[in-house]
């Protein structure tokens, strides 16, 4: 396995190697301007000087900000250049005109693999199914790359979040390796930790990802959120907290307001309630105004039932039994004050 690793990644470097000199080599600087037509914007010695471009390994950047952040909140970039070679002409990037722009990659998804280090090397390279990184659980210090980043990958099949449908369009994906669950006597899921090194790795990397990106806190999910009736992964040991407090990473909400939601919903009649149907409706309604894709049915149907699942594996993973309570509410609705849609 680490044979075909080192393969590919040698390949890769002879790649990025060769691609770095061709780059050199066909640098275009224009002696005279480009023919422009009438309209063309007026060049002034008060123009805002061209951004550099740097190469590194191949990749070129963008070193500076090429557009107008406060247009956009995504148009920063740090992101790679990946340009047509039309056969005959020249394709000049020296210079990058349009602030009208920002990037694909508006989400990042966490999952497990649910499978030991080499087979989910084997699974996400020669099967249907892949991600942009792998991080294994080998203790060492490398992090596996599958798919570039400008290009889709296979992760999250079925899947939505608040206005967004099938993720794989635009998403980060991250498996780590993690054997999933078991099942005790009684049928419940017993999850499998994850180890603190991995856990830095995994951090890490969302935090690089999550930069270059401008990816918002609201779309730092799990697997189980956007795909909350057909998965469970990264799981309620995934330390979803920790990489909040320590690393600022994705969503967690404040235990003053949390108090006080909890506060006021033990004070009312919050048991009786329970099975009243406009009260599922509003729990339904809340769910689905935090993100969650569910239908507004007024039952406890398991759809909900899932969906309350995968809210507790993230927020409030001490107790996943997919019941509503009055804890699970009161963390529901601080994070909708915390994080509402724009
Ligand atoms: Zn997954």
């Amino acid at each position: 396995m680490r044979k075909t690793l080192y393969i590919i990644g040698l390949s890769a470097l002879v790649f990025s190697c060769t691609s770095q000199q061709n780059s050199k080599k066909r640098q275009y600087i224009p002696r005279t301007p480009v023919v422009k037509p009438k309209t063309a914007v007026k060049t002034t010695t008060t123009e805002k000087p061209k951004p550099q471009i740097t190469n590194d390994h191949g990749v070129e950047f963008f070193t500076t900000n090429i557009a107008d952040p406060t247009k956009n909140d995504n148009t920063v970039s740090y992101g790679s250049i990946v340009s047509a070679k039309p056969a005959g002409y020249k394709v000049v990037k020296t210079y990058f005109p349009a602030i009208a722009q920002n990037f694909r990659q508006k989400y990042l998804i966490l999952h497990y693999t649910a499978l030991p280090d080499d087979k989910s090397i084997t699974v996400l390279t020669q099967q249907a199914v892949s991600a942009h990184y792998l991080v294994n659980n080998t203790g060492d210090n490398e992090i596996y790359q599958l798919v570039d980043e400008n290009k889709r990958s296979y992760h999250a099949g079925v899947s939505a979040w608040r206005a967004d449908k099938n993720l794989n369009d635009t998403s980060i994906g991250i498996e780590i390796v993690n054997m999933g669950y078991t099942a005790d006597s009684i049928g419940k899921r017993v999850f499998v930790p994850f180890n603190d090194a991995q856990v830095k790795k995994v951090a890490a990397l969302a935090k690089d990802i999550i930069t270059r990106y401008q990816i918002p806190p609201t779309n730092v999910l799990a697997h189980s959120d956007i795909a909350p009736t057909r998965k469970q992964d990264p799981g309620p040991m995934f330390p979803w907290k920790k990489l909040y407090d320590e690393y600022q990473i994705g969503m967690w909400y404040d235990e003053a307001v949390k108090q006080s939601f909890y506060d006021l919903a033990t004070s009312t009649d919050f048991q009786l309630k329970y099975n009243d149907p406009s009260f599922i409706f509003n729990v339904q309604t809340q769910l689905q105004k935090f993100g969650y894709a569910l239908d507004l049915s007024g039952k406890w149907d398991d759809s909900t039932k899932k969906t309350i699942e995968a809210f507790q594996y993230h927020f409030r993973p001490q107790n996943y039994d997919g019941i509503m309570d009055a804890e699970t509410f009161s963390i529901l609705q601080a994070l909708i004050q915390k994080y509402p849609v724009k």
